[in-house]
């Protein structure tokens, strides 16, 4: 079973290098270290090698009276240290406290310590024996302090401190990175994972299955990082980014990998919310940091999942100033852009699925000049994405991979991978010799379940009527004249809209009316559709309501298209206008003008509603081909309409 199918749904899979387990440097060897070096000096505590043996102040009266003392010394007030003269030593009943004969103890070391009662006492006994034997013995006092014990004392409550600090300070920054080592010194470093040529797992572009288009866009990429030089030889210049936008689990990530794979190029990979951390100015350190190490293993990719963590659209309303380390943190991500020249072949990818929230300035030219637009994948796609992820799986050889795609409307790639690993695992624990359809369709259930909450999950007569709405846009457009051209028919849901119909971008400089109008008219064919199969409407035309309000308005407040209100517009270039709370119009003409527009858009919808009425033997059959193979194309259309009722304008067939 491949290793990233075990993985839950959109998680990234690690490629971890191969794990050679050679003793790591770790900081707990500092402590156990510094513990060491403590202890020794405690055991081994400056003086002498040979501890004194313990007596008796009786018995070391007795060796004072016989002679044998050479010198007292008095430690702390305390204990009385017994050293003895040269004769004495040899003496049997000290030769067993002078050491053996290997380590005989010099004359240097006390060979007895006892501890007396009180000084005075001691002091005068030691006097009458001394004076009554007329001994030359002598008595020394000595503060003996344990400068190592006193040292450790003063230094302990800093060493706790600091302790405590670096143990805060490795939570803080072990957020996503981890990893042992001194974090605290790295805390401006990027916290990026690098790919290279020395990590064994490679992702090329047969791992990816489906994504047709962002493939082929990313593939320029590959071209560019692989030979820079055909490109720039003409002035070119190389693009600095691209951004990737598509829900979570489209492979995103993959894709990004994919192409490092087939580039043969190193790849940082880092998500958006690595940058930001509490300390100021630390983001900005590592995004420089980041860019900094990709520039010396040029040509390179950095890929930025997330982006939206860091690349929010700056504050305009911004009360908090809390956001000010990401501003920072954007400001220089975008001054690193700017600043790699083109020929340090550094590109940068970024991910989100939140395009709309982005910062405008990331999108400007230079910047992340190129947009791919990742879908969730249709029916076709899913079908091949089931067979990447079923290669390493023993399936049983019945099975239908097209029946399984058909199954799954709206799930996303890591989505398959985890309905097949889940198979294998229910497979797995009913003892089966290999994973067969029940498995699959058990495994869909328990993942759809799960899902439920947070996916849309599409109901089959949900489907029934995104399937009905979006054929009739497309009917629609096909009737209309003026209609832009539609390229493409999907009910792959994608973002917040649950199907959508492609045409190419409106590319005329100005329009007239009846332009308007059909546009207008195709936008509401959506819901004319839902009416006049379901004789119901539903919630799934907002978009096109609000796109269509607000196209009326502008026909009729802005362009002066309308013969009651005239050739007038209430259109302020200044912008000053916005800022007055009193409408440039009377209350009359306020009215006037909501008539006006509701009348509009009413009659669009009349309008479409009698042509799907016309042509619903068509726009059922078109709905039908549209719920078996989720997208269709103009030869699609061109197929059940045939051509369209009049003359394509000359400037557009060009464009097509
Ligand atoms: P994203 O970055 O968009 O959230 P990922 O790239 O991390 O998604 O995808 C998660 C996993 O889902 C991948 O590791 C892969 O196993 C699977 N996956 C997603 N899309 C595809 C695809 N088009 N082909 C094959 N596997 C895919
Ligand atoms: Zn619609």
């Amino acid at each position: 079973m491949a290793k990233e199918n075990k993985k839950p749904e959109n998680k990234k899979p690690e490629i971890k290098k191969p794990e050679i387990k050679k003793p790591k440097f770790n900081s707990y060897w500092i402590y156990a270290a510094i513990i060491l070096v403590f202890l020794g000096i405690q055991i081994f505590g400056g003086s002498s090698w040979s501890q004194p043996s313990k007596t008796t102040q009786t018995d070391f009266e007795t060796f004072l009276r016989d002679g044998d003392v050479e010198k007292v010394e008095i430690i702390n007030r305390k204990i009385a240290k017994v050293y003895l003269t040269k004769e004495a030593r040899g003496k049997e009943i000290h030769s067993k406290n002078t050491g053996n004969s290997i380590f005989p103890s010099s004359s240097s070391d006390a060979t007895y310590q006892f501890e007396f009662g009180d000084l005075q006492n001691f002091e005068n006994s030691f006097n009458q024996i001394k004076e009554e034997n007329n001994l030359s013995s002598i008595m020394v006092w000595e503060t003996d302090s344990n400068m190592w014990g006193e040292l450790l004392l003063t230094l302990l409550p800093f060493i706790v401190i600091i302790g405590i600090w670096i143990f805060i300070m490795r939570r803080m920054s072990s957020g996503a990175g981890g990893g042992a080592g001194s974090q605290i010194f790295n805390i401006g470093k990027s916290k990026a994972k690098l790919f290279d040529q020395n990590s064994d797992v490679k992702t090329s572009f047969k791992d990816v299955a489906g994504l047709e288009g962002a493939k082929e866009e990313v593939q320029e990429i590959v071209d560019f990082l692989k030979n820079p030089d055909k490109y720039t030889r003409l002035g070119g210049k190389i693009p600095k980014g691209a951004i990737l936008i598509g829900l979570p689990g489209t492979g995103k990530t993959l894709l990004a990998k994919a192409v490092a794979g087939e580039a043969h190029v190193p790849f940082f990979s880092l998500s958006g919310s690595d940058f930001v951390e509490m300390f100021v100015g630390v983001g900005a350190s590592r995004v420089r940091d980041l860019f900094k190490q990709a520039k010396e293993k040029s040509p390179s990719i950095i890929f930025i999942d997330e982006i939206d963590a860091v690349g929010r659209a700056r504050g305009k309303v911004n009360f908090s100033g809390s956001n000010d380390e990401r501003e920072n943190t954007l400001n220089q991500l975008l001054t690193e852009m700017d600043g790699f020249g083109s020929n340090t072949n550094v590109i940068v990818l970024a991910a989100t699925n939140r395009a709309d929230i982005l910062d405008k300035a990331l999108m400007r030219a230079g910047r992340f000049d190129r947009q791919i637009y990742i879908d969730l994948p249709d029916v076709r796609e899913r079908k091949d994405i089931f067979d990447v992820h079923l290669r390493p799986l023993k399936k049983n050889k019945k099975l239908n991979v097209e029946f399984l795609a058909k199954q799954t409307p709206g799930f996303s790639g890591a989505d398959i991978a985890n309905v097949c690993n889940e198979a294998a695992l229910i497979a797995a624990r009913k003892e089966r010799k290999s994973v067969g359809k029940q498995d699959f369709l058990d495994a869909v259930d328990r993942i759809v379940g799960g899902l439920e909450k947070k996916n849309k999950i599409i109901t089959p007569s949900e489907k029934r009527s995104i399937a009905f709405h979006e054929a009739g846009h497309a009917t629609v457009s096909w009737m209309l004249e003026h209609a832009p051209p539609l390229i493409k028919v999907t009910i792959v849901p994608r973002g917040k809209s649950l199907g959508s119909a492609w045409y190419l971008p409106e590319e005329r400089l100005i329009l007239k009316p009846n332009q308007i109008l059909d546009e207008i008219c195709a936008t509401l064919g959506g819901r004319a559709a839902e009416k006049v199969i379901f004789n119901e409407i539903s919630t799934g035309a907002l978009n096109d309501l609000e796109k269509i309000t607000k196209q009326a308005r502008a026909m009729v407040t802005i362009y002066g298209l309308n013969d009651k209100i005239g050739n007038l517009t209430y259109y302020d270039s200044t912008g000053e206008s916005e800022y007055s709370f009193t409408k440039p119009y009377s209350e009359k003409t306020a009215e006037l003008i909501d008539k006006e527009i509701s009348k509009l858009i009413e009659t669009q919808y009349q309008r479409a509603i009698s042509i799907l009425e016309k042509h619903k033997d068509k726009l059922t059959e078109l709905a039908n081909v549209l719920l078996e193979k989720e997208v269709i194309f103009k030869d699609n259309l061109l197929k059940i309409f045939g051509k369209r009722p009049f003359k394509e304008e000359k400037g557009r067939e060009e464009e097509e």
